[in-house]
């Protein structure tokens, strides 16, 4: 971002050293998409995707043909959902649960990889805290400390060590983990522990369509419109993702019909009619890394272990809010295409949760925790495999480019143990 637009932070490695991973990462947690078709902004990619995408459901189909019309282009959206049977796993049958979790397990999730890692030898303890990092004096890490929820306190050691918890709890642990060596907290020479940190802030709008669109045939996001995810406007203000959101309307029609007081066949007809007509749509906006973006261990307040909470201190920023007008701007003029009627905008920006920057990579090490490996520059055998890690935040979900950075620092930890 730094180096082609002048603003936010860069990466410490390119995009054709992290693209092998992100295959790499594809094929661990099994993602489709839209082999054959073009994509506008296209990343390079030296392999199709593992599978191809699945069709649209009548919602995404209508969506796609009448913002076709407006210029944009609606695209389906890679993601780690099986288009047929893959890794063990069924194909996507297309029930729209995938949020909060898919009852079929067609859909990836961490726990798939953990299975696969305790297969191998890998030992899971459960309700472990860490509350210590000790270290040598070369700065090495030799040991950490955990409690379990008795609070009794247990010794772990290791040759090599890696912190990935996300991107809230791992620059926690650092704070925390202060030392007489590191006084700042782990790997926290630079300051920059806790700082940096991003999300994809979102807008959201509700609209009923003139027409019958039928949301909530097959998976609840399968497309989203990426004309506005680079380009040179990105020193101005943010990249967008434009989304139309697939999920079933049954429900917000329901509690509508029933606000209205009606009661038997009306209300039963105007439940039809709403979820027919309902339509749910988003903008997610990129965010720059900002050092006053800042996560520190609260003064006031402890959990059960006694350990403090993390308090975030947090604004979207200049960069995003001038984006947001425009965002405004493309909702509306989507809903008219649709023959929008009873349109809500939500005034605020809605979190995503997909939180990264907290331990924010870099070249420098005065300015930065890790570098392009995830190893910290102020310990040689500690890794943060974390989406905190990331110098960017991207307006789409971060879980791929976390998973193809902690591939690399498993890598790099491979290497390490050949050579101990
Ligand atoms: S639609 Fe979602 S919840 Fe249903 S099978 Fe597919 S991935 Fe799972």
């Amino acid at each position: 971002m730094q180096s082609l637009y002048g603003v936010g932070r860069d990466y410490a490695i390119t995009y054709d050293e992290l693209e092998p991973y992100y295959y790499e990462a594809e094929l661990e947690m099994g993602v489709m998409g839209p082999n054959g078709e073009e994509i506008v902004p296209s990343a390079p990619r030296q392999h199709p995707w593992p599978m191809t995408s699945m069709p649209y459901g009548p919602g995404d189909r209508k969506f796609t043909e009448v913002v076709k019309k407006l210029g944009y282009d609606n695209t389906p959206v890679p993601q780690a959902r099986n288009s047929r049977p893959y890794d063990g796993r069924p194909q996507c049958c297309g029930n729209n649960n995938c949020m909060p979790i898919c009852p079929i397990g067609a859909m990836y999730h961490g726990a798939y990889s953990v299975w696969k890692a305790e297969a191998l030898g890998a030992k899971v303890i459960a309700n472990a805290v860490v509350y210590s990092i000790e270290t040598d004096a070369s700065n090495r890490v030799v040991a950490m400390n955990y409690y379990d929820p008795d609070k009794r306190s247990f010794r772990v050691t290791a040759k090599t060590f890696v912190i990935s918890g996300n991107g809230i709890e791992t620059p926690k642990l650092l704070l925390l983990a202060a030392n007489d060596r590191n006084p700042n907290g782990i790997a926290n020479s630079s300051d920059q522990v806790g700082r940096n940190m991003m999300d994809h802030p979102g807008i959201g709008m509700s609209f009923q369509s003139a027409e019958p669109i039928w949301s909530g045939g097959g998976s609840v996001q399968m497309s989203s419109i990426t004309n506005y995810r680079d380009g040179p406007f990105r020193a101005d203000y943010s990249a967008i993702q434009i989304g139309y959101n697939n999920t079933a309307q049954n429900s917000r029609a329901g509690m509508k019909a029933l606000s209205m007081g009606l009661v038997g066949r009306k209300l039963d007809e105007e439940i039809r009619r709403r979820t027919a007509h309902g339509v749910d749509m988003y903008v997610n906006h990129e965010t720059l890394a900002h050092p006053d973006n800042r996560l520190v261990l609260s003064k006031t307040h402890r959990d059960a272990l006694g350990i403090p909470h993390p308090e975030v201190t947090y604004d979207v920023g200049e960069y995003v809010r001038k984006s947001a007008k425009l965002s405004r701007e493309h909702l509306k003029r989507i809903a008219e295409a649709l023959g929008g009627t009873e349109i809500e905008m939500t005034s605020f920006f809605t979190p995503n949760n997909h939180i990264t920057g907290g331990t924010i990579m870099g070249l420098d090490p005065k300015d930065s925790v890790v570098d392009g490996w995830l190893r910290t520059h102020d310990h040689a055998n500690l890794f943060l495999a974390t989406g905190a890690a990331m110098a960017a935040a991207g307006t789409v979900n971060s879980t791929l480019t976390m998973a193809a950075l902690s591939l690399r620092a498993g890598d790099a930890i491979l290497r390490d143990l050949k050579h101990v």
